[in-house]
C-alpha cells in the first residue's frame, strides 16, 4: 500500500482550487491526471521580468516591466475592436491593448488613478507605444515581493500557461517533506538539495540556467527517478534469480538436422549468441536474456535453435510475436526447419478458434506439440503447456514487462526466457529498460548483404518515383510501399493506404496488393502470400510491415511522408529490403519543406545503415520515450531524467541500487524504508510488492 504521506500527491488534479472538470481534463492532457504529475511537470523556460524600462525607451518586442499610472479606459465600440487602456510614466504615454477581454476584469485590474507594475512586450503602433495583452500586472505591494523570473510550462491547446502555473504552484505547495532516501555523503558531494527543496526550486527558477538539466535541483530529481527505476529492475531480477530454473542440456541431434536444412551457415555472431544462450540454458538458474540484433541480423533462427534445445531435453518451446502477421510468418518460415528436425510445430493466434484451437491446446497440454508459435494469444489462461522449457518473445518493445513474465510463468517449472528486439537501443538506455536482463548482441549481418541505396525525394516528384517503380516491376523486382502514419489515427492511415493502393493499381493493374491493420486475417495472409510468391509486385502497407515482415526478394521500399516517421522506425522499415543477393534501394518521399529535425533524420539515414549509430542519433534528436515507441509499449517513461543530459547518472544509479540491495535486500533499514517511499513515489508499487512477497 502506498504510504499515507504520499496521498496528497496522488489525488486527482480536479481537487486543486480553481480546477474544474474541464480544466482538469486539459491539465491531464498537458501534464497528467494527478497532483504528482504536476510536480513532475517541470518548466520548459522562464519569463524574465527583471528588466525595468520606460514607455519611451522600452526596446521593441523584448520583455520589460513598466511602472505605470493608469489614466483612462476606452472600451471598444464594436466587439471586433480592442479594449484600450491609456497609461503613463514620466517619459510619456502607452496604450495597453486587449482583444476579446472581459471589461469588468480589466476595470478591476487597472483602476484609474492607481499605479501598476505592468510586464510584457512593447511595440510601436501608428507611432505610439503599445503593449498588447500584458503578461503580468502587479500592485506596488505585490511587486515588492514577487519574483522577477516566472517559470513557463509546456501546455496544451485551450489551457493557458497562467491556469496551468497556478495548478502547479498548488501541487508544489502540497509536496510533503519526505524522509531522505539518498546517501547523505553522495548528496553532499553532488551539492544536491533535499527532495522537497529540489521540487520547490525546480518550479521557482531564478535564472535561465535553473531550467538546464544540469541544474542541481533537476539532477537530484532525475537521479531519484533513475534510482527508483534501477531498484525496481534489480528487485525484479533478484526475484527471477531466486526462482528455480533448471538445467537444459541438449545433445544437439535436432539442431544438427535443422542446421542441415538451412541454405546458409550461421554467422559468427549468431554462433556466439547461441553459445551464450546454451550456457544460460545449461545453468540451473532461469535464463533472462535479451537478444539484440539489427533488422535482418537473423534472430529468428537463433531463437528456433534455442527452442530445439528445449525439445531435445523433452520439453517445449514457445515463440510469441507482437502481431498476427509476424506470428504467421514465423510459423511459415520455421515449419520447414521443424519438419527437417522432426519436431511438431503449430501456430496459435486469435484467429484459431473452435475445434482447431481445441486440438492445438490438447496436443500442447499432452506434450505432443513441441513448439508453439503465436501472438499474445499464447498467454491466455487456457493455454497450458505440458512442460515449457524455453519461451521466446519477439520484438519485445511492443510487449510490456508483465506480458513477458506472464509467458514465462506459464509452466509449473519456470521457463528460460529469451527476448528478441530489433530496436538497437543505446547502452545507456538498455540499462534503464533491460537492466534486469543479460544482453547478447548480434553485431554482424549475414554475408553477402549489399548496401541499400537510400535517397530522399520530395513528394512533388512522385511521378518519377512511380516510373522507377514501373521499371523495377519490369525487372521482376518486388516493391514495398509504406503509407504515412497519420497522427495516431488508424482510420486515416487506412484511408491514405487505400488511396495510394487505388492509384498505383491504375498504373500497375493487378500487380498491387494492400495490407493494413483493419483487414481480416485471411485477407492479410493472401496479400502477403501474393507478394511473397511474386504474383503481386507491389505491397502497399501501413506500418504493419515495420515489425519484421520478411520477403527476401523485395528490393525496393518507398516510404511516403518519411518526414513523419521517427528515425528508428525508418531504419526498421528500410531493413525490409536488402535481405537477398540483389542490390536494394530505399526511397524516402518527403513533403517539402523539411523541418530541421526531419532533415537531420533523413540525412542520417542516407549516410549510415548502422542501427546503433542511428539509435544514438535518434536519442540525440528525440527523447528516449519516443525511441522505444513508448505509447504502445508501456515502458517506463522518464519524466525527469533526460537520457541525453543525465547519461552519466544512470551508471551511478545502477551501482547505487546494487549496493543498496546487497546491503539491505528487503529494504528494512531506515534508509530502506525511505527508499520504499521513493519506489511508491515513482509508482514502482510492483517492486515493493515483490519485496514483500519475498
Ligand atoms: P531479424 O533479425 O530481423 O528478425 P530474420 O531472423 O527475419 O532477421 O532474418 C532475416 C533473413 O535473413 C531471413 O530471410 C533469414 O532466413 C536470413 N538469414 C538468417 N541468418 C542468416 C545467415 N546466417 N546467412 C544468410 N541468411 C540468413
Ligand atoms: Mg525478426
Amino acid at each position: 500500500m502506498r504510504p499515507q504521506i504520499l496521498f496528497p500527491l496522488f489525488a486527482a488534479v480536479g481537487e486543486l482550487k480553481g480546477v474544474g472538470p474541464s480544466f482538469a481534463k486539459l491539465i491531464a492532457k498537458a501534464a497528467g491526471p494527478r497532483v504528482v504529475d504536476l510536480i513532475w511537470h517541470l518548466p520548459s523556460g522562464v519569463l524574465d521580468w527583471s528588466k525595468r524600462s520606460t514607455t519611451r525607451d522600452a526596446p521593441s518586442g523584448e520583455p520589460v516591466t513598466l511602472k505605470l499610472l493608469i489614466v483612462d479606459h476606452s472600451p471598444p465600440r464594436i466587439k471586433r475592436l480592442p479594449y484600450k487602456i491609456r497609461a503613463s510614466d514620466d517619459t510619456g504615454y502607452i496604450d495597453l491593448v486587449f482583444f476579446k477581454a472581459r471589461n469588468d476584469y480589466l476595470q478591476r485590474t487597472f483602476p484609474v488613478g492607481q499605479t501598476r507594475f505592468v510586464s510584457g512586450r512593447v511595440e510601436t503602433f501608428q507611432d505610439r507605444p503599445q503593449m498588447a495583452h500584458p503578461e503580468r500586472v502587479l500592485t506596488p505591494d505585490a511587486f515588492e515581493t514577487a519574483s522577477q523570473i516566472e517559470p513557463v510550462y509546456p501546455t496544451t491547446e485551450g489551457l493557458s500557461v497562467r491556469v496551468l502555473s497556478r495548478a502547479v504552484a498548488q501541487a508544489v505547495a502540497r509536496a510533503p517533506t519526505l524522509p531522505e532516501w539518498q546517501d547523505p555523503a553522495w548528496l553532499k558531494k553532488q551539492g544536491w538539495p533535499s527532495w522537497h527543496d529540489a521540487v520547490v526550486s525546480c518550479h521557482a527558477p531564478s535564472a535561465l540556467s535553473d531550467i538546464d538539466p544540469a541544474a542541481s535541483a533537476r539532477q537530484r530529481l532525475a537521479y531519484d527517478e533513475l534510482v527508483a527505476n534501477q531498484l525496481a529492475l534489480n528487485i525484479a531480477r533478484a526475484k527471477l534469480r531466486r526462482l528455480k530454473g533448471r538445467a537444459l542440456r541438449g545433445d544437439g541431434h535436432l539442431r544438427a538436422k535443422a542446421l542441415g536444412a538451412l541454405h546458409f551457415s550461421l554467422t559468427n555472431s549468431q554462433q556466439a549468441a547461441l553459445e551464450e544462450i546454451d550456457r544460460d540454458l545449461a545453468a540451473p538458474q532461469r535464463m533472462l536474456r535479451l537478444l539484440q540484433g539489427d533488422v535482418g541480423a537473423g534472430k529468428t533462427v537463433v531463437a528456433f535453435l534455442a527452442m530445439l534445445t528445449a525439445v531435445e531435453c523433452g520439453c517445449q518451446g514457445a515463440l510469441m510475436a507482437p502481431t498476427e502477421v509476424l506470428a504467421r510468418q514465423h510459423g511459415q518460415s520455421l515449419m520447414p526447419l521443424a519438419e527437417a528436425a522432426g519436431v511438431s510445430l503449430a501456430v496459435l493466434t486469435g484467429r484459431e478458434r473452435g475445434r482447431e484451437r481445441d486440438s492445438v491446446l490438447t496436443r500442447l497440454q499432452e506434450g505432443q506439440l513441441d513448439i508453439l508459435v503465436g501472438t499474445h494469444a499464447l498467454i491466455s489462461e487456457d493455454v497450458l503447456f505440458h512442460d515449457l522449457g524455453v519461451a521466446v518473445i519477439d520484438e519485445q518493445h511492443r510487449f510490456g514487462v508483465h506480458q513477458r513474465l506472464a509467458l514465462s510463468s506459464k509452466a509449473g517449472d519456470p521457463a528460460d526466457i529469451l527476448v528478441m528486439t530489433a530496436t538497437p537501443i543505446p547502452r545507456t538506455l538498455a540499462l534503464t529498460v533491460y537492466g534486469d536482463m543479460d544482453i547478447t548482441r548480434l553485431t554482424e549481418k549475414p554475408a553477402g548483404r549489399k548496401p541499400i541505396a537510400t535517397r530522399a525525394i520530395p513528394l512533388a516528384r512522385l511521378d518519377e518515383v512511380i516510373e522507377a517503380v514501373g521499371r523495377a516491376i519490369k525487372a521482376d523486382e518486388r516493391v514495398f510501399w509504406v503509407c504515412p502514419l497519420v497522427e495516431e489515427n488508424e482510420d486515416l492511415d487506412v484511408t491514405a493506404a487505400e488511396q495510394r493502393f487505388a492509384e498505383l493499381d491504375k498504373d500497375f493493374h493487378g500487380r498491387v496488393r494492400l495490407l493494413h491493420g483493419r483487414m481480416k486475417g485471411a485477407e492479410k495472409d493472401a496479400a502477403i502470400e501474393d507478394f511473397r510468391s511474386g504474383r503481386a509486385a507491389v505491397l502497399v502497407a501501413t506500418t504493419v510491415i515495420e515489425v519484421g515482415v520478411d520477403v527476401p526478394d523485395a528490393t525496393v521500399i518507398v516510404v511516403e511522408h518519411a518526414e513523419r516517421f521517427g528515425l528508428a522506425q525508418l531504419h526498421q522499415l528500410r531493413g525490409r529490403v536488402g535481405r537477398g543477393a540483389k542490390p536494394s534501394s530505399c526511397i524516402l518521399l518527403y513533403q517539402a519543406p523539411l523541418g530541421e529535425t526531419a532533415r537531420a533524420r533523413l540525412d542520417c539515414l542516407r549516410h549510415t545503415e548502422d542501427g546503433f549509430a542511428i539509435a544514438e542519433e535518434d536519442l540525440r534528436l528525440r527523447g528516449a520515450g519516443e525511441l522505444l515507441g513508448e505509447r504502445q509499449s508501456g515502458m517506463p517513461l522518464f519524466r525527469l531524467a533526460n537520457l541525453g543530459a543525465h547519461g552519466e547518472l544512470i551508471a551511478a544509479a545502477r551501482d547505487d541500487a546494487r549496493l543498496i540491495l546487497s546491503r539491505d535486500p528487503d529494504l528494512k533499514s531506515p534508509r530502506g524504508e525511505a527508499l520504499r517511499v521513493l519506489l511508491y513515489l515513482f509508482e514502482q508499487d510492483e517492486a515493493v510488492r515483490t519485496l514483500r512477497s519475498g
